[in-house]
């Protein structure tokens, strides 16, 4: 692909990638005695470098190829590996629109990476006419849009990603961390149309496994490759491909609990609106609610003392408390709460 090589940074493409042991030999045998690992124990044995059994089943589950797979310690290692393939540090550029997910901006700072903010409009939307003088730099590299939004919780326009797939040159990253609790299909099934989209997924959120750092990149063939090459050769250890290969086996435990974080986000939402302390509630295609407040910070100060942690989004959005949908029994507590302090 012409237009990958000229976007990715010139050491990476000459870049001789670390050959491990289990690189070099990847097949059966009786005695290993190449990787000078323990001979004894459970987790004596370093991982498969490359994920091959849950990519496989990973694959099946996605309805993707395997090399257009990427699995990561986390879907931030993913955004910090863009950044390390595509990203000329002191001279290239990355852009997002905001408030949105701010691991991205400080991979960027990390990577010494300039970093450009459009806002997003009043409804938390793409106005594509601010992008537009952006598509001819030849510096900006990397676009993040993330979908639904961390954390107002929309979705953004398709058509608008659409259009900056299609007339923006350099990688486009969708993120989609909380596509699963949404209505709206991934953005999985337009990479086979658009060979600069990375779609990042992750474990941690509908699958429930946050503390198991399982993150996945999709984006075409080649894309896969660079990441391979500039990843840790064992970047996920074998307890949590494991973990991460029993979790997506268990298909009817994500349905019945995303089922339930669905019904309960509606039935906050509702208790909510019914608070007078509430101003407003932004519509959410994820697993929380932004609310806007009369008086947030007291609001937050006042859950603090019983116990209750929200996070407080009132830097991006003014008197903006964001609420992660909980078990039911946490939810009906935070109402009761809310109620006491109103
Ligand atoms: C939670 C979240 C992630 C997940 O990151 P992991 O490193 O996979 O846990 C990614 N993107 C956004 C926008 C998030 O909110």
């Amino acid at each position: 692909m012409k237009l990958l090589h000229q976007l990715v940074r010139k050491n990476i493409l000459e870049l001789s990638p670390y050959s491990s042991a289990r690189e070099e030999f990847s097949g059966n045998a009786d005695i290993f005695l190449d990787a000078n690992e323990n001979p004894f124990g459970r987790y004596h044995r370093y991982p498969d470098p490359y994920q091959k059994q849950l990519k496989l089943e990973v694959a099946a589950l996605k309805k993707i190829p395997q090399d257009q797979i990427f699995v990561g310690n986390g879907s931030d290692e993913a955004i910090d590996l863009l950044f390390r393939i595509f990203c000329n540090p002191g001279k290239d550029k990355a852009l997002t629109f905001t408030p949105t997910y701010g691991m991205y901006k400080v991979s960027a700072q990390i990577n010494e990476v300039t970093w450009i903010e459009l806002p997003l409009n009043s409804s938390h939307q793409i106005d594509y006419r601010l992008f537009a003088p952006y598509c001819e730099d030849k510096h900006l590299k990397l676009v993040f849009l993330c979908s639904p939004n961390n954390p107002t919780g929309n979705l953004l326009d398709r058509k608008l990603l659409i259009q900056i797939l299609t007339h923006f040159r350099g990688m486009v990253v969708i993120d989609e961390a909380y596509i699963d609790f949404s209505e709206e299909e991934s953005c999985l099934r337009l990479l086979h149309e658009y060979p600069n989209l990375v779609v990042l997924q992750t474990l941690s959120k509908a699958w429930g496994q946050a503390g198991l750092r399982i993150g996945f990149a999709y984006a075409h063939k080649e894309v896969i490759g660079f990441f391979n090459k500039v990843k840790p050769p064992y970047n996920v250890s074998t307890s949590n491909q494991e973990m991460a290969l029993r979790a997506i086996r268990d298909p009817d435990t994500f349905m019945k609990n995303r089922a339930v974080i669905l019904s309960e986000r509606d039935r906050l939402q509702q208790a909510l609106a019914q608070i007078p302390n509430v101003e407003a509630i932004f519509p959410s295609e994820a697993n929380f609610l932004l609310v806007q407040f009369k008086n947030a910070a007291f609001i937050y100060q006042t859950l603090v003392q019983r116990k209750i942690i929200v996070r407080d989004r009132s830097a991006q959005i003014k008197n903006t408390l964001r609420i992660t949908i909980g078990t039911p029994e946490e939810n009906k507590k935070l109402i009761q709460t809310l109620q006491q302090i109103s």
